[in-house]
């Protein structure tokens, strides 16, 4: 396998990254994930429309311009002869010393890694998932505002750990005020009187790329798409409930703290949304080939 190193691609095995870099001492570095469907990369320019802004915002340059980077990756998908590929840019403060002043980082490290990835097994995808709500509450934006990409995930992990000791694979978290924003790596949908709701990204949640996507998706066909406050009660008696992200795609989800969704089953939306989702991959992007 070759991955992208600071405008070379190396073996697996030689691209290494100092110790001292701050991505790694500190978490100051953003990223990105991103999918090619059949040799056509999803949202490129979504995608790098984001790892920059979430650069900008935490004054990172990263020393290379968008064209250049969208080269880079083709490169990468091309020396790995990938059409289906997971797609993770990194782009690093770059090597310190152990103190937090990033100026101290002269050099940002770019990092492009193209595999594969699976996330869930199928069955979870027809049959839907049982979620819980978490203890810990998502990042408040006045401290670390969600749409960073940032490569500290913590908040995250923390609520990924919390599922997974109850069993569960994914969790719900909520926001200080106790409202629902998101998953732990996904967006939440529900479907409520036959309204799409997903929680509006100032509560705390990412502005996913898929989340777009999907509320463009469900537009086209004429369902009614509102982004508004969901609590937990709206959550328990959603009609359907399903999870996107560009790893996970969409996820139907039947059970949320034991409170069964719908029939329990995947709904009917969440079915029709799946399929325009997944013919859109396969046709809509940027070709690498
Ligand atoms: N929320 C969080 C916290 C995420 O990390 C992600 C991306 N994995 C998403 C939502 C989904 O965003 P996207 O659809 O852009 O992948």
């Amino acid at each position: 396998m070759k991955v992208y190193l600071n405008g070379e691609l190396v073996d697996k095995e030689s691209a290494l990254i100092s110790v001292f870099d701050h991505g790694y001492l500190y978490g100051d570095g953003v990223f990105e994930g991103i999918r090619a469907y059949n040799g056509i990369i999803f949202k490129l320019r979504e995608h790098l429309d984001r790892l920059y802004r979430s650069a900008h915002m935490i004054m990172l340059e990263i020393p290379l311009a968008k064209v250049k980077m969208q080269e880079a990756i083709i490169a990468t998908m091309k020396a790995n002869n990938l059409k289906d590929a997971y797609i993770r840019v990194v782009v690093s403060r770059g090597e310190g010393d152990l103190g937090l002043d990033p100026r101290k980082c002269k050099n940002p490290n770019v990092v492009i890694i193209t595999d594969k990835i699976v996330l869930y097994p199928q069955e979870l995808y027809e049959k839907g998932m049982e979620i819980i709500t978490v203890p810990t509450r998502r990042n408040i934006p006045e401290a670390i505002n969600p749409q960073i990409k940032s490569l500290n995930y913590l908040n995250n992990i923390l609520a990924k750990i919390e599922a997974i000791n109850s069993g569960y694979q994914e969790a719900v978290m909520l926001n200080h005020d106790g409202l629902v924003v998101e998953c732990t790596g996904d967006n939440i949908f529900i479907l409520k009187e036959n309204v799409l709701f997903t929680p509006p990204a100032y509560l705390g949640a990412l502005k996913g790329i898929t989340r777009d996507t999907v509320i463009e998706l469900a537009r086209k066909k004429g369902i009614e798409v509102k982004e508004d406050v969901i609590t937990r009660y709206d959550l328990y008696n959603a009609q359907e409930c399903f999870l996107t992200g560009t790893a996970a795609e969409i996820v139907p989800v039947v059970k949320i703290d034991g409170r069964v969704i719908g029939n329990g089953k995947p709904g009917k939306i969440t079915l029709q949304l799946i399929e325009d989702f997944r013919e859109l991959t396969i046709r809509d992007g940027v070709a690498v080939y």
